[in-house]
């Protein structure tokens, strides 16, 4: 078979047999395929988009490229259930939906990403944890899951590692916005985690990789049809990205928020629904409870009893980290050097969410390319929502910097990603729909 033909099969807007696919998930895998000639079919499907029977063959192959997790020796006494967004600006969410739906009776093994181009990353994040290891290896994972009932980890070279390498390629190609590619990126690691069932986060709005809702659902319909054919039962919210979500964006920062959220100190409002219509979701796809409202009660509650926090606490230290985390995460957390409020006048109306995350990779805080080191103190906090009165007292946000060049360029960054007017805009929902509806 020559791999020119399947380009030009895709270039001319054919369709690849099931033996042209799985030549093409090997390739990956093995390497034997050059990036050039991957980069070249990842653009020819970016622009001629694919069958749901191709994208479907891709997700399987992919998800059997290599290792495949199975939990059924392992004596749980639970469900195995995952949640996984399609990448945002300040979204901590899994930092506390992991341990709320364990604390809930569920399982989750989480297994996360690295941030790149203007999203953060779930990885990268809890790294600022000190000793807290990302990498374990998958005897110590499921050990994780099974004794705290949530780890968070990073993606390991085993799982599907046809996905890795055409995902770094798409990365770096401008071809990651096509809905049969982030189907099957996504989902061929969710069914090699051996989940299951799965709640997808779809992000739509100014920071997301969809920008409009009827691509937001495009790509969330082509998840929840995939994931059927694979038996993985999945669920999807599709929630708002027009703005930062939470109060802080930053590796450390964001870390901080959670916890806080964990202690049942601080829950801003927009996060909570995210989180609590995620948790929710998990606990009705799972089977775990039938009813929305009781679900989303119970999440809550986990968090007021202080619950998910212990369940926090039993993974940082079981996967390294301090066991008085939650308690001091104030003595743990890296703080950068320089700390200063952004202030503007009127009413905060519109947020260009994507430049929010350039000015974080300009900080340092997030990567241009694959590898680079990041500096994890660094970031925005306060960060005020759509429809705020800024003025003296009330800043746009509070930067976090390594210089005072930096938190200048930084500052910049931020006021010409956002307008202020003289009018309050109106209030927007967060969560604009879950799929699949009712009927
Ligand atoms: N997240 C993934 O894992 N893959 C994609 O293609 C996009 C977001």
């Amino acid at each position: 078979m020559l791999f020119t033909d399947i380009i030009r099969t895709k270039r001319d807007g054919g369709e690849l047999s099931d033996a042209q696919i799985e030549y093409l998930v090997h390739g990956l895998a093995d390497e034997s395929i050059p990036g050039e000639q991957v980069a070249a079919f990842a653009m020819a499907v970016f622009l001629n988009s694919m069958t749901f029977d191709e994208a479907a063959k891709l997700t399987l192959s992919m998800a059997s490229s290599g290792t495949v997790l199975d939990w059924s020796s392992e004596g749980l006494n639970g469900p195995v259930v995952d949640k996984h967004s399609t990448g945002g600006v300040g979204d901590k969410v899994s930092f506390m939906l992991a341990p709320i739906v364990a604390a809930c009776g569920c399982y989750v093994p989480m297994i996360s990403g690295r941030g790149l181009g203007h999203t953060g990353g779930t990885t990268d994040k809890v790294e600022s944890i000190p000793g807290y290891n990302t990498a374990p290896d998958f005897a110590t994972f499921k050990k994780v899951v099974k004794v705290a009932g949530c780890a968070i980890i990073g993606q390991t070279a085993d799982l599907a590692p046809a996905d890795r390498r055409l995902y770094a390629i798409r990365d770096v190609t401008g071809t990651v916005a096509s809905v049969p590619l982030i189907t099957a990126s996504i989902l061929s690691k969710k069914i090699a985690a051996g989940l299951d069932s799965l709640v997808m986060d779809v992000k739509v709005g100014s920071g997301a990789f969809m920008e409009s809702p009827a691509r937001a659902r495009e790509l969330a319909g082509s998840i929840i049809a995939t994931a059927g054919r694979a038996k993985l039962e999945t669920h999807a919210l599709i929630t708002d990205m027009n703005q930062v979500l939470g109060t802080t964006v930053g590796n450390a920062l964001e870390i901080g928020e959670a916890v806080r959220y964990l202690r049942n100190e601080a829950r801003d409002p927009r996060l909570d629904a995210v989180v609590l219509g995620l948790c929710a979701e998990m606990l009705l796809v799972s089977g775990v409870e039938t009813n929305r409202e009781v679900a989303t009660r119970r999440c809550d509650e986990a968090v007021k009893s202080g619950r998910a926090a212990e369940v926090f606490a039993a993974m940082c230290a079981s996967l390294g980290g301090p066991d008085d985390f939650i308690e001091r995460s104030d003595n743990y957390l890296v703080q950068a050097p320089v700390v200063r409020p952004i202030r503007a006048k009127g009413y905060l109306t519109k947020v260009d969410t994507r430049a929010v995350g350039n000015a974080i990779i300009e900080l340092g805080g997030g990567r241009r390319r694959v590898g680079e080191a990041l500096d994890l103190s660094v970031g925005f906090s306060q960060v005020a929502p759509i429809g705020t009165r800024l003025d003296a007292e009330t800043p746009l946000a509070v930067v976090h910097a390594a210089s005072d060049a930096d938190a200048a360029r930084a500052k910049q960054m931020l006021l010409d990603a956002c307008e202020v007017g003289e009018e309050r805009p109106a209030d927007t929902p967060v969560i604009h729909e879950i799929l699949p509806g009712k009927g």
